[in-house]
């Protein structure tokens, strides 16, 4: 029973944190802000360096937004399972940093390869699509969250149009790139 709780709890704090995560925070700061792109999309930088371990307030203020839907659960979590929530976090933890070692020339070994794709896990290759393309590859840590978290993009934007459209009517036909 103790141990169903520990995963139960590792498995249901990763999903919410990462749903939340994408929908509330992600997606939305593609469209309609500036600050993710900056940190995280940038040009000629190494990512462990700059999304994980650099001390810019900028960064650590993204990373602190992104990691917000994982913690605040956690004293709700605690009460069902202490140990799960400290591995849930550790996991997220990890996995962050996983993620951004393709600065490292990192390839994946093909065992680890089919486990995330059998459980849905992002790699850091497939990571790495999404901070060359912003359109693709959304989800943090479950690959099945990219094509709602696309669809959730496009209506986003469809909607930023639409408010520019009203409040600029002349900027109409210059509103093609918005990302
Ligand atoms: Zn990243
Ligand atoms: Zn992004």
């Amino acid at each position: 029973m103790l141990l169903i709780k520990i995963i139960v709890v590792i498995f249901a704090l990763l999903l919410i944190g990462d749903f939340l995560s994408t929908f509330v925070y992600h997606v939305p700061e593609h469209v309609f802000g500036k600050f993710h792109i900056l940190v995280h999309h940038s040009n000629n930088k190494s990512f462990i360096h700059y999304a994980v371990l650099t001390r810019n307030p900028l960064v650590l203020l993204d990373g602190f937004l992104g990691s917000l839907p994982y913690i605040i659960f956690v004293p709700w979590f605690w009460q069902i399972s202490p140990i799960g929530t400290i591995l849930g976090l550790m996991c997220g933890e990890f996995h962050v940093i996983w993620r951004h070692i393709c600065a490292l020339d990192w390839k994946t070994p093909s065992p680890v390869q089919k486990l995330c794709s059998i459980f849905c896990i992002v790699t850091p290759e497939i990571h790495w699509l999404h901070h060359q393309n912003a359109m693709v590859a959304y989800g943090d840590i479950f690959t099945f969250y990219d094509p709602p978290a696309q669809a959730w993009l496009r209506i986003l934007m469809k909607l930023k149009k639409k408010i520019r459209n009203i409040s600029f009517p002349w900027k109409k036909e210059s509103q093609n790139n918005l990302l």
